[in-house]
């Protein structure tokens, strides 16, 4: 597919291309994300480029207030909890992420739950100054 490195630059730069992109060991099939430039299980260092489908489950969640100033620039703040939660990827790795929905659905608890079916949606975060930056979501599926 690629021969790009195994860097988490190359992981990001993925985003860009709208592509969750994680590797595989061709020894054992586990399946890394970010990439790892070793396998976890077996330490083997045969390992190829893999892209996610981007369908998952959500696995833990949290809604918060008094956030990281990352989000507070995007506008959250305690009247304007973001979630921030632990996606099951249908292949089988855990993610972390900015868990979004439409209109204000961040701010109803009601509407996370363990087990929700969730999407990958990426999100273009701007900055005053900066150029726009692409950041893994998800969303209701
Ligand atoms: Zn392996």
């Amino acid at each position: 597919m690629t021969d790009k490195e195994f860097t988490i630059k190359n992981y990001f730069d993925f985003f860009n291309e709208g592509k969750l992109m994680g590797n595989k060991c061709t020894k054992c099939g586990t399946i890394h994300v970010p990439p790892k430039k070793l396998c976890n299980k077996c330490y083997g260092t045969e390992l190829e480029w893999f892209e996610f489908g981007g369908k998952g489950t959500l696995q833990s969640y949290s809604l918060i207030g008094v956030g990281a100033r990352y989000f507070a620039n995007q506008g959250y703040s305690i009247k304007k909890p973001y979630c921030f939660g632990v996606v099951k990827l249908e292949e089988g790795p855990h993610i972390s992420g900015h868990i979004v929905g439409p209109d204000d659905f961040e701010q109803h608890p009601d509407n996370f739950k363990v087990g929700l079916p969730v999407k990958i949606k990426f999100l273009t975060i701007e900055t005053e100054g900066k150029e726009p930056k692409i950041d893994l979501g998800f969303e209701p599926a």
